[in-house]
């Protein structure tokens, strides 16, 4: 597979999910709830979430068991249930402003807001309760009243915007508790698309790159998770020198003697002057929060000549046979 990654978004977005959301403006509806997490329970288990959730998997090219938080960290890429929400709000209020004068259209509102007004859930309901979620009724009118007066397209903006920013503050919280992500939390802390996967020309450093970020990888602190027992993480020391050290994603990237040579082709030269001066963990941050493009490149590049070495020798014995 070869993609850049911002332009596949690009042509998903505009010609794959239209046809995905296709008259989602009608049955997105839900059940009344303010919960806090209301979206994300109504719609997690959609397929239209899990082909989006399987799109990031393929342009990062990572397998299953890789994170959701990752999957939406490492693209800046949004759950589709706000475009649910945001064709929901955009569809109610052209019935409103409906000149052209549909009367099944028309009277299918009047008997929505007769059912909002016997207590009874209705696809206005579900307006009425996105409305209520981000406080958007006046208190000193009548819900019902307010359910008449169209929204301006601002407001529709507004809401949106804080569906989205709602949605960061639980991934950012997400991520702080997740045991898989103890490293990834250590130097992504910006829910946006990462520029790597831009300034990483060559496709298959590209992808080390993504699996090591999102431990999409053997090292034993991944493997550990997966013994009977499981493993305790200050066991899950590297094989490959006599540090006894836990074999992470540091360990690989500035100790294993193991990939010392390489480390000082593509890695020792990285540093500046300053970041040279900085002790183990900040260097680690400092490399992986790196977006300058020879840093990324470097980093990749180690890590196709370093852990996943063996990878690439199969897959090119397989391509030659
Ligand atoms: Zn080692």
């Amino acid at each position: 597979m070869s993609c850049d990654a911002e332009n596949f978004l690009y042509v998903f977005d505009h010609t794959v999910k239209p046809v995905l959301l296709y008259a989602s403006e009608i049955v997105g509806m839900f059940k009344p709830s303010l919960d806090d997490n209301l979206f994300e329970k109504v719609y997690k288990y959609l397929p239209l979430e899990k082909l989006n959730l399987s799109l990031c998997r393929y342009i990062l090219s990572v397998n299953k068991k890789t994170s959701k938080l990752a999957l939406y960290g490492e693209l800046g890429r949004y759950p589709i249930y706000i475009d649910i929400v945001s064709s929901m709000l955009k569809y109610w209020t052209r019935l409103e402003n409906d000149k052209t004068g549909d009367k099944l259209l028309s009277h299918a509102l009047a008997e929505n807001l007769l059912m909002i007004e016997n207590n009874q859930n209705c696809w206005l309901s579900s307006i009425k309760n996105i409305l209520k979620k981000f406080n958007m009724f006046n208190s000193n009118e009548s819900e019902l009243t307010q359910l008449h007066v169209s929204m301006k397209n601002g407001d529709i903006q507004r809401i949106i915007k804080s569906t989205k920013s709602k949605f960061e503050s639980r991934w950012f919280q997400q991520l702080q508790t997740s045991e898989k992500l103890r490293t990834y939390r250590t130097f992504k802390n910006i829910f946006k698309f990462e520029n790597y996967l831009v300034n990483i020309c060559n496709e298959n450093d590209k992808y080390n790159m993504s699996r090591y970020r999102t431990s999409n990888h053997r090292l034993q602190i991944e493997l550990g998770r997966y013994t009977i027992p499981k493993t305790p993480v200050n066991d899950r020391t590297c094989k490959n020198c006599s540090s006894c050290e836990v074999e992470d994603e540091k360990h690989i990237l500035l100790d294993c003697q193991k990939y010392f040579t390489i480390r000082q082709t593509y890695i020792d030269i990285c540093y500046n002057k300053n970041s040279s001066k900085l002790n183990t963990d900040n260097k680690f941050i400092w490399l992986m929060s790196n977006e300058h493009a020879n840093v990324c490149r470097n980093i990749s590049r180690f890590l196709s000549l370093s852990i996943f070495y063996k990878t690439d020798s199969k897959a090119t014995e397989k391509l030659s046979s």
